[in-house]
């Protein structure tokens, strides 16, 4: 995992993560959020996309991205934390959607609702948008 950001921490993490889900998980990877945040280096942001990811369940990861466009396009009321941010998003977005809609959010974030310039003029969402001014 050399290549990726932090690698000593993160190396640090999976071991003793390993640790725990053989010690404690009998080698099975939990597939509940308050188990999965138990593991070394999971929060609730990864943990979420493991669940939406791996086990295709209905969760919301909120990660920069997600918090950032949510509160901008209005998705979001000024939301101050990612779990207010989470919560609102899970009890609007249909069940069926939220891990698409996951991606969607963190791809607008990344090309076009950037978080020092956004594209408003290029941007498909603007119509809908809370905060794009003319
Ligand atoms: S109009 Fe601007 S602020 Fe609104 S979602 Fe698009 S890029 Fe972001």
């Amino acid at each position: 995992i050399k290549s990726v950001t932090f690698p000593n921490n993160k190396a640090r993490h999976l071991i003793r993560a390993a640790r725990v889900l053989t010690e404690e998980f009998g080698g099975e990877m939990p597939t509940d959020i308050d188990n999965l945040m138990k593991l070394p280096g999971v929060g609730r942001k990864t943990a979420n996309v493991m669940l939406a990811v791996v086990w295709n369940k209905a969760a919301m990861a909120v990660d920069t991205h997600v918090f950032r466009v949510s509160n901008r396009l209005g998705l979001t009321n000024n939301s101050k934390t990612p779990l207010e941010t989470e919560k609102t998003l899970v009890k609007y977005i249909p069940e069926e959607l939220l891990s698409t809609a996951h991606h969607w959010l963190i791809l607008h974030g990344r090309y076009v609702c950037k978080a020092r310039r956004p594209d408003c003029l290029d941007c498909r969402l603007r119509d809908y948008c809370k905060s794009y001014k003319v």
